[in-house]
């Protein structure tokens, strides 16, 4: 199966360029007790509709980022960049800090 991910530098390729990284899941943010630690690194959701994932850009620019797709359709609602696995949610795109210009 093929479908397209609009990659946040390069726009929309064939999903065969990307590297998929898993679904996001959330750090715990205190020291896990050994079930909760474990249910972080090895359970996920698996979800019939939206899910929230990391990509990897690997045959192009090389950028991991996050994307909204509903696993029923493969369709991906959207993208943005940011940290990569392990990093756990970034901020909403619209509340994302403006880049600084070039000098
Ligand atoms: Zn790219």
């Amino acid at each position: 199966m093929s479908f397209l991910i609009p990659c946040p530098n390069c726009g929309s390729r064939d999903v065969n360029e990307f590297a998929y990284g898993g679904e996001i899941a959330v750090r715990p943010e205190t020291r896990p007790n050994v079930r909760e630690f474990g249910s972080y690194l090895y359970f996920r959701r698996n979800v019939a509709g939206i899910q929230h994932e990391w990509w990897f850009h690997r045959l192009g620019c090389e950028l991991w980022f996050q994307a909204e797709r509903d696993t029923r359709s493969n369709e991906v609602l959207r993208t943005k960049s940011g940290g990569g696995p392990g990093a756990g949610p970034t901020e909403p795109a619209d509340a994302a800090i403006p880049p600084e210009p070039a000098v």
